[in-house]
């Protein structure tokens, strides 16, 4: 079994409009912007990060706006929702700040006894504000979100699957604990993990698969603290049959990728090098960074990408 892996590291998922969805992150949720790049492997496009004030593994939400892309069509093989830590008693104020900004699709329930809110994000993203007590991070408190509402980071993330037992098993050897089952839905959590601790397994065996677009969960990634631990994690996920790609440099982490076998791709990802190696902490996500190899390029690259607002 896998020790290795401390919770979530980071959620990518795709927009079709790279301003409001900075918009939204910063100004709506309250989030920083903790880093302005490109897509790596298409340097037309955004990567826009945003978290806490240094982007913290277990806080960061990643986009690619690829502009005007239609909406994906939710499904199974996909997260279903991305789950954010707020303080407990601190719904009522996010529901009002919310409705404020035009939100008209907000719900309010239970979720394993946690007080649930859920919206959506500009492009039908999944989202919920789950009431976590006990939450010690230390909360990013952009536009004007206060330190006891502010969000704390993720809580974890629900997968909607057909069926659920093989990713039970690769959660189980990744190193998380089946906790309890509430109606379609059991949630799994990791020892001694980083606050994003909790991954709920939705069994929906009549659904269609999902079509991925805007507004989709493009893949999640679990943290790891360094690349040794990272190389062990990829071992063992190889001996037991997962094609894993080779460790890629992503600049402020070190990435691998697997599908899992109810279609969601997963990533392992270091805690090294971090999003300030490249800025200091009191700019993160003011300048567009690019990976050297795309330097020559910056003037053409930056005549493609819209000037965000801020
Ligand atoms: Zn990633």
């Amino acid at each position: 079994m896998i020790k290795e892996i401390k919770g979530l590291h980071h959620v990518t998922s795709m927009a079709a409009d790279a301003r409001q969805n900075n918009k939204f992150f910063t100004d709506t949720l309250g989030l920083r912007r903790v880093k302005k790049t490109v897509n790596f492997d298409e340097p037309g496009v955004y990567h826009l990060y945003y978290g806490d004030e240094v982007g913290t593994p277990g806080t960061v939400m990643t986009y690619f706006p690829f502009a005007h892309m239609m909406r994906g069509r939710p499904g199974v093989g996909e997260v279903g929702e991305t789950q954010f830590s707020v303080p407990k008693g601190s719904l009522a104020s996010w529901k009002e700040r919310l409705a404020a900004q035009g939100a008209t699709d907000l719900e309010v329930d239970t979720t394993f006894g946690s007080d649930r809110l859920r919206l959506q994000g500009p492009d039908g993203d999944g989202f919920a504000l789950i009431e976590t007590p006990d939450d010690t991070r230390t909360p990013w408190t952009g536009a004007g979100v206060s330190e006891n509402a502010a969000i704390r980071g993720f809580s974890g993330a629900r997968l909607r699957l057909h069926d659920i037992a093989a990713t039970a098993e690769l959660l189980g050897f990744m190193g998380y604990e089946r906790a309890e089952t509430e109606g379609n839905v059991t949630r799994y959590v990791i020892p001694g993990g980083n606050g994003a601790d909790t991954i709920d397994l939705e069994a929906l065996p009549q659904a269609a698969f999902a079509r991925q677009g805007a507004g989709s969960v493009h893949h999640i990634a679990f943290a790891v603290e360094d690349r040794a631990a990272q190389l062990k994690v990829r071992k063992a996920l190889m001996d037991t049959g997962y094609q894993v790609t080779p460790v890629i440099d992503r600049d402020y982490f070190w990435a691998i990728y697997f599908r899992t076998p109810g279609g969601v791709l997963f990533e392992v990802a270091t805690n090294e090098p971090g999003f300030d190696r490249d800025e200091d902490t009191a700019h993160l996500g003011t300048d567009l960074k690019l990976p050297t190899r795309y330097e020559p390029y910056r003037e053409k690259i930056e005549a493609q990408l819209v000037p965000l607002t801020d």
